[in-house]
């Protein structure tokens, strides 16, 4: 991968509009990934809803390190909403329905036109989810290759669904057997039961059109675009993306995008930073909505090794006050330490309004001040990577289950919806560097699960298969690496659309 803007043929004239779904999930892996691009002499465009790119200004400092790379800049849309709408990211429709009717012209106008000086975009990065970065580009005849953020096996259940819903697996029959095997999902036989499938295959029967007609124009998108990128690697799922292969346009898995952007940058620096005279290591860092609170590194600092559980079930989970207690009492019944990321808008109560979740927290906290340390908004990657943490209690959203297999820290668990379901399942039955409390979610069970992650012999066990894992993806990311070659083939695509 080249730095030098003409170092191909196009490579000129190539402008990549990048377009992820506003959410922190999507954000951040679409902003390593432009990072990347960037620096291998990509122009880029990041376009970001008006809402979350004042508080990524807000939150994250780190994004000023953005400006200084060279062909990049940063544009906004609106995303249709009242000012003072929460706009929770649980309320999916809501936002993509809105920026359909309201960031359509924006966005077309972005795509068509030359807009201060910079040429036309040549290609765009669309998120898989958000059906108006790929509905307009492909009716304004934009070349788009389609990134989906989540796992390699949540596409492919996803994919599935029509097979699924032809065979008659789903709908569930009424009172049947979550834990009977699923037939109908290739390279999964023997894995998934009907307990893994995305959360909304569980409630097709009431059919639920709107998620079906959602899932089909999802998986539509992912096929007719130019390009499939996942931020996974090829070492982790071997068998399931050579079927994948078959099925999708060119796959790029050029994951873990959070390790790949350090190591590329690490990279760069040494060759090429000196010629430029630009500092890129300033450009990485967080890129948050929330902001972070740095104090439980201080914490963590004073913990010893491996003996703190981190706890954060993301950016999107909500629970209710119950379910958080009875994790609470959990993890002080199993007697060792934690650290717990509890969002101010995680917790509602069982009419769904929203409580003040860091006051529950420090309610908790209370009597565990020794024991247990709770923060709003950890900073993650930081967290999993330091000696103390020893497990992570995870809800398995894609980018918390790659940054704890990265860290090498064996993960307990808890998923809340859609693609968790499956991560969660090939977490413990496949990769083998967790256990899966799904559908669970009492004091026993969790003290039961710290032990077993914590303690023993099982302890060691999956520790040494989650270092592992982490190993072979850092293999991936480095030079001659599997991802580090999609990666490069990536580039040089997009370079031709430039020509
Ligand atoms: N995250 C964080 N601090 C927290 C909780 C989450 O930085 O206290 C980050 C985490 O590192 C991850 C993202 O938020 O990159 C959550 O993405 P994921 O795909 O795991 O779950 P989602 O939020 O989409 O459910």
């Amino acid at each position: 991968v080249h730095k030098d803007p003409n170092s191909m043929a196009g490579s000129a004239a190539a402008h990549v509009l990048i377009f992820p779904f506003p959410a922190q999930g999507h954000v951040t892996p679409m902003l390593s990934l432009a990072e990347i691009l960037s620096l291998s002499g990509l122009r880029i465009t990041f376009l970001n809803t008006e809402h979350n790119h004042r508080r990524l200004l807000r939150h994250s400092p780190a994004l000023s390190g953005f400006a200084r790379l060279r062909n990049f800049r940063f544009l906004t849309i609106p995303d249709g909403l009242p000012e003072d709408d929460p706009r929770l990211s649980i309320n999916f429709f809501k936002v993509q329905d809105s920026m359909m009717t309201s960031s359509r012209d924006r966005y077309k106008e972005l795509l068509t036109q030359e807009i201060d000086g910079w040429p036309p975009v040549t290609c765009v990065v669309a998120d898989g989810i958000l059906h108006l970065a790929n509905d307009v580009a492909d009716e304004v005849g934009v070349p788009t290759l389609v990134f989906r953020t989540s796992s390699p096996c949540s596409c492919w259940v996803y994919q599935s669904l029509p097979i699924l819903l032809h065979e008659g697996v789903i709908p569930f029959p009424e009172e049947c057997d979550m834990d009977e095997m699923v037939c109908g999902v290739e390279g999964m036989e023997g894995i998934v039961r009907r307990r893994d499938l995305p959360s909304f295959m569980r409630f097709a029967k009431s059919a639920d059109e709107h998620i079906i007609k959602f899932i089909s124009t999802l998986n539509s998108h992912a096929i007719r675009g130019k390009g499939f990128i996942l931020n996974s690697f090829e070492a982790l799922d071997p068998t399931l993306l050579s079927i994948m292969r078959s099925y999708y346009p060119t796959i790029y898995t050029v994951g873990p995008l959070h390790l790949h952007v350090t190591s590329f940058i690490s990279n760069y620096n040494e060759e090429e930073a000196e010629e430029e005279e630009v500092d890129y290591k300033s450009s990485s860092g967080s890129t948050s909505l929330w902001q972070e609170d740095r104090t439980c590194m201080t914490w963590l600092d004073n913990q010893r090794d491996k003996s703190v559980v981190y706890v954060s079930f993301g950016s999107v989970a909500v629970v209710s006050r119950e379910q958080l207690n009875e994790f609470w009492q959990g993890l002080v019944n199993s007697g060792h330490r934690f650290l717990w990321a509890v969002r101010r808008d995680m917790v509602v109560s069982q009419g769904e309004e929203m409580m003040n979740g860091t006051a529950v927290a420090e309610e908790l906290e209370k009597g565990t001040k020794e024991r247990g340390c709770m923060v709003d908004w950890a900073p993650q990657e930081e967290v999993l990577a330091h000696r103390a943490v020893g497990c992570f209690l995870t809800h398995s959203g894609w980018n918390s289950t790659l940054e704890g297999l990265v860290a090498g820290v064996p993960m307990i668990c808890w998923p809340y919806f859609a693609d968790q379901m499956i991560n969660s399942r090939f977490t413990s039955e496949v990769w083998r560097i967790g256990v899966d409390m799904k559908d669970r979610c009492d004091r026993i069970t969790v003290e039961r699960m710290v032990r077993e992650v914590m303690e023993g012999e099982s302890a060691l066990r999956l520790r040494s298969s989650a270092a592992k894992m982490g190993e072979l993806a850092r293999k991936s990311v480095e030079e001659g690496g599997t991802s580090r070659a999609d990666l490069e083939s990536l580039v040089r695509y997009i370079k031709s659309t430039g020509s």
